[in-house]
């Protein structure tokens, strides 16, 4: 993947492209908002994008790109405390976000999510075992029958299938799964119930079951023990 770092905290900006050259991106680095604007006229698979830059605001970036009508997926990092910008920017058709500080491998998670949104293509499915999803229909599949979820439990259970094997915590799937209504009003509680309400759909169709439990951490989509 080509990715766009957008990021003036030089150590944040080059521990990011120290960590994403692992993963085996193409990275490409602006510092500021001018920059930015400039570089985004080529395009990228994905941006990280932070939202306070010293010559303006992100957002900019955001609507440009939106603009071009290309599919970039863009992931907000920003600060906890810029809550409108980050509503306004899940409005103008941002991915995800992520607050920071965050682990890199919170990010990751987030990517590889991304990742199979921008990289799908037409009729693409995922296939894990018996379960097939759909990303453009929203549908799927357990044995050939279809599983009624709902577009949250949709939405986790790319995220899970996105990050197979990869231990999730909880902190990160309530923070992309909020992502979707706009406050912060997502709890362990929450996390949970939707968790739990997806595993019993998805067994009661026969799938087996994979979403695994860490205790004390978070959920892992595995179909080893
Ligand atoms: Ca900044």
């Amino acid at each position: 993947m080509k990715i766009l770092v957008v990021e003036d905290e030089p150590q944040l900006a080059s521990s990011l492209q120290r960590f994403l050259e692992q993963e085996g991106h193409l990275v490409e680095l602006a510092s500021k908002l001018a920059m930015a604007l400039h570089m985004v006229d080529n395009q990228f698979d994905i941006i990280i994008l932070d939202l306070n830059l010293p010559d303006g605001n992100g957002l900019e970036v955001l609507r440009k790109v939106k603009n071009q009508n290309v599919n970039t997926g863009i992931i907000i990092v920003s600060a906890r405390d810029s809550l409108d910008n980050k509503i306004e920017g899940l409005e103008l058709g941002a991915d995800d976000y992520l607050t920071k500080p965050f682990q890199l491998a919170e990010l990751n998670a987030r990517l590889k999510s991304i990742i199979r949104r921008v990289h799908f293509k037409g009729d693409d499915t995922i296939v894990f075992n018996e379960l097939k999803i759909h990303p453009d229909t929203l549908k799927v599949m357990v044995n050939d029958e279809t599983v009624d979820l709902t577009k949250r439990e949709f939405d986790l259970l790319l995220y899970f299938i996105s990050n197979k094997n990869r231990v999730l915590t909880k902190t990160g799937i309530g923070e992309h799964m909020s992502k979707d209504f706009m406050d912060y009003g997502y709890t362990d509680d929450f996390i949970y119930t939707h968790i739990k309400n997806l595993k019993k759909k998805l067994i009661k169709a026969g799938c087996g079951d994979y979403i695994k439990n860490i205790y004390g951490v978070g959920y892992r989509f595995t179909d080893s023990e």
